[in-house]
């Protein structure tokens, strides 16, 4: 399974394969996936309490 891992720059906006920008050099990152996003958490956390008063 090969995933294309594009990591941006947030100095340039620019997509790279590499740590390193190959526009400015700086340092890239990986966005983060919608899926893991940190208000998820709290959803599923509200689903216990729900679950624990209704008992
Ligand atoms: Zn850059």
């Amino acid at each position: 399974m090969t995933r294309s891992l594009l990591r941006k720059c947030p100095s340039c906006g620019s997509y790279t394969l590499k740590d390193g920008c190959p526009q400015c050099g700086g340092a890239t990152l990986m966005p983060v996936p919608a899926k893991y996003s940190p208000g998820d958490r709290y959803g599923e956390y509200r689903r216990k309490l729900k679950r624990d008063s209704s008992g």
